[in-house]
């Protein structure tokens, strides 16, 4: 299935079955994306809000 990555607009397929709220990897900016919806043969996609750790 087709998925874009709403951050660099990058076009990527995506193997095997998709759950919506599955997190994705973005291929090309490796951003996280998190599954919204799922069509026939299109996946789509939003950005998950990474919480920073800035540690002590
Ligand atoms: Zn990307």
């Amino acid at each position: 299935m087709k998925a874009t990555c709403p951050e660099c607009y990058f076009e990527f397929d995506v193997e095997g079955e998709v759950m919506i709220g599955e997190i994705i990897d973005c291929p090309d900016c490796g951003v996280e994306l998190e599954v919204v919806s799922v069509d026939e043969d299109k996946v789509v996609l939003q950005t998950v809000a990474v919480e920073e750790d800035w540690g002590e």
